[in-house]
């Protein structure tokens, strides 16, 4: 079956959907992304994805290139039209199309609005979740503005690379002290000796996880231990279970950092039980 593409506007084949060469996401990165979950046809946690996309316009000073209504019909049919189940949307958005020049185009220059969707190998998720992933620690060189979820992703890409080239599945990004801030696509925890939930706090230094923030009520509601604060490379190695935390993947356990074991390098009880009733927790639209 043939993709479906949401460009300004139309659906088009995948293949013929594109932006201008002067867009200003292939210029200069200058657009903002969302990912959601889709899970039998439903959209996960739409509510939190839709508010943290209007942080980031907000903070860019990025006009809305539709309104929020408008938006949940588009992700809706694009989800109807490339016949997904069980997958993800993306939605992205630029501050639209003009001759290159670094300064903002003028007031009322139309956004650029594309939105994708494409099913998830569920299987293929679940034997991974079962057997765990392998995470290296590298470098975090990204910007200081990593709370705002923008396709300025190159550090991310670099981290993913090495990750890849080590056979890892995910890179954990090290601050200049030696403390974990995140995974190059996903938010990082770990799990201590005395069974404490721990994990980076939000302080501009991470992007805002909607994964995160769901999983945090989730703790709440369970009574379980939980510290947010940030935790080293050191302390990770010594944690008695890791796992990091994505829309696309909801809770993935982590049984490998840098060549090392976690716990007993099996995937974490708390990790797995947490992964079993995640979507007990997240909204359904
Ligand atoms: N941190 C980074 C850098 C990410 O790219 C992502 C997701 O892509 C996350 C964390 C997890 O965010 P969410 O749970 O909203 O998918």
């Amino acid at each position: 079956m043939s993709r479906i593409a949401y460009v300004n506007g139309r659906y088009l084949p995948h293949a013929e959907a594109g932006v201008s060469i002067d867009d200003r996401g292939f210029q200069f990165a200058d657009s903002v992304y969302e990912v959601c979950e889709v899970i039998g046809g439903k959209l996960v946690d739409e509510r939190r994805h839709m508010a943290r996309l209007q942080r980031s316009l907000d903070r860019l000073h990025m006009a809305r290139p539709v309104s929020v209504k408008a938006l949940a019909v588009i992700m809706r049919e694009t989800i109807r039209r490339n016949r997904v189940t069980d997958g993800i949307v993306y939605v992205q958005v630029s501050r639209g199309q003009m001759r290159r020049d670094f300064t903002f185009p003028p007031e009322g220059t139309q956004p650029t609005l594309v939105v994708t969707a494409r099913s998830n190998d569920l299987a293929k998720i679940e034997a991974r979740a079962a057997k765990g992933i392998v995470v290296v620690t590298v470098p975090d060189e990204r910007w200081r503005h990593v709370d705002i979820k923008s396709v300025s992703l190159l550090p991310n890409v670099l981290a993913k690379q090495t990750a890849r080239d080590k056979g890892a599945h995910e890179a954990w990004l090290v601050d200049a002290k030696g403390y974990v801030t995140e995974g190059a696509s996903s938010t990082a925890w770990i799990v201590t000796r005395d069974g404490i939930l721990v994990t980076r706090p939000l302080a501009g230094d991470i992007l805002p996880g909607v994964t995160r923030s769901v999983l945090l009520d989730l703790i709440a509601e369970q009574g379980l231990r939980f510290e947010e604060r940030a935790f080293t490379v050191e302390e990770a190695h010594a944690a008695r279970e890791a796992f990091v935390t994505s829309a696309s993947q909801s809770v993935m356990p982590v049984t490998e950092i840098d060549g090392r074991p976690v716990g007993n390098g099996a995937p974490g009880l708390t990790a797995g039980a947490l992964r079993r009733d995640y979507h007990s927790r997240a909204e359904f639209s």
